[in-house]
């Protein structure tokens, strides 16, 4: 049951972050936010104690983080529980772009970038994932990661293999022949567009030097394209941001 008026904001950013909205105040308030096709993309009532909104905020007050993708408009509904409502309610909205594993085990240390570019050369049929994958990292801004064209050296080539023993994708780097990934048809005939997406990015990340964003001991949220697995994501996740600002700015 909603009550009192809705207030509504909008942003809009030129660069991709993870935002986090919250309250502070009064009025038990309750939040929805919209992108820009009125779709709704995330809303909170009250605070979970164990949840990241409690570095925010607490109680009755809200909280809720998403993806901005850049240059589209957000808009958030805040509404107070009561109808009448007098007094402040704080809204703040921060980027929040973050990883709760030490850095250290999230990076790689090598990378294929040379002078801000990634010049791949394409043997799949993959090509659509493959532009659209690499379109969200270049979106971040430091690093284009782009089809070779006439005259441009070879970083990266992409080749396709298939063996049902083996794991459905993996990046290497040989000391002669350079950098390849390696996608296994096996399994992308039989995987939906976004975990083909996600594949792709996750394969990526690697070129840019990130290492898998879990282990024995440790493990970022499944909203990560860096945390392993066949999962449907079109768009990355909070520590892909944080960890490739942090190694490239
Ligand atoms: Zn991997």
């Amino acid at each position: 049951m909603w009550y009192g008026e809705t207030h509504y904001f909008k942003i809009k950013r030129d660069t991709l972050d993870y935002l986090a909205i919250s309250s502070m105040g009064g009025f038990d308030p309750k939040v929805m936010v919209y992108d820009d096709f009125y779709t709704l993309v995330d809303r909170n009532d009250d605070v979970d104690p164990n949840s990241r909104g409690a570095i925010y905020t607490s109680g009755k007050n809200f909280y809720c983080q998403f993806y901005a993708d850049r240059d589209r408009y957000y808009y958030f509904g805040v509404k107070p529980a009561l109808s009448g409502a007098t007094g402040t309610t704080t809204i703040r909205c921060v980027i929040d772009n973050f990883h709760v594993s030490d850095y250290s085990k999230l990076v790689s240390g090598i990378n294929a970038v040379k002078n801000g570019r990634i010049y791949y050369k394409d043997y799949t049929n993959l090509s659509y994932y493959i532009s659209i994958g690499a379109a969200q990292w270049n979106k971040l801004g430091q690093v284009q990661i782009r089809h070779r064209g006439a005259g441009d050296r070879t970083d990266l080539t992409l080749n396709l293999f298939y063996d049902k023993d083996s794991i459905v994708a993996y990046t290497s780097k040989h000391w002669l022949k350079g950098w390849s990934i390696w996608y296994n048809d096996y399994y992308f005939q039989d995987m939906v567009m976004s975990e083909r997406l996600k594949t792709v990015m996750h394969e990526f990340g690697h070129t840019l030097g990130m290492a898998e964003f879990s282990g024995w001991d440790y493990c970022e949220s499944y909203d990560n394209v860096m945390v392993q697995g066949i999962r449907s994501i079109s768009k990355l996740g909070p520590a892909d941001i944080a960890v490739y600002r942090k190694l490239w700015g």
